[in-house]
């Protein structure tokens, strides 16, 4: 199963799960590398620095490129941790998606055991992830039809107004 993850054509990453629990259309036009307005955008340059500026010294990120970049990884208990730091108070479901997809993807490279963990500190907040292996199976066939079609059609929603994609679904 990794191995044709690696082979596809538009590679499947944790920002493809974060975008399909968000926006299937933010998640086809990512695939096609479609350029969003994401330099200026305000909600990308806070993410950036709540990840620069905490748990420095933690800090080792595990990158495979186009597939996952980790912020940092632990083995102090016994087990594989990755920790992901994202922005906001409340935990979401793309968080947890795509977190619980570089369980999966450290558990199949590793063959050991792993736990996630999301931090989310403007609410010292640290949240247990586990992977559920037929949850992510069945997204990863969902995520590749949404990218092997026809861009879907925008929906409003409400992070819509924060969205780098938005001047082109709405504007
Ligand atoms: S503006 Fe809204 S509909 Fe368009 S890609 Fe972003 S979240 Fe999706």
């Amino acid at each position: 199963m990794l191995i044709s993850l690696f082979d596809e054509k538009f590679r499947i990453s944790g920002e493809s799960f974060f975008d399909y629990f968000s926006c299937k259309t933010r998640l086809w036009m990512e695939s096609r590398n479609i350029d969003g307005d994401f330099d200026s955008n305000e909600h990308i340059k806070l993410g950036k620095f709540i990840d620069e500026s905490t748990f420095r010294r933690e800090k080792h990120r595990l990158q495979i490129p186009g597939i996952c970049s980790i912020d940092f990884i632990k083995t102090d208990s016994g087990f594989l941790e990755i920790h992901e730091v994202k922005k906001g108070k409340k935990v979401s479901k793309p968080q947890i998606m795509q977190t619980m997809y570089y369980i999966y993807i450290l558990n199949e490279i590793t063959g050991k055991e792993c736990v996630g963990f999301l931090h989310l500190p403007e609410a010292r907040k640290k949240i247990e992830i586990k992977l559920n292996e037929e949850l992510i199976r069945g997204s990863l066939k969902e995520i590749s039809e949404v990218i092997n079609n026809d861009c879907p059609k925008p929906e409003i929603k409400a992070i819509c107004r924060g969205c780098s994609y938005n001047h082109m679904c709405w504007g």
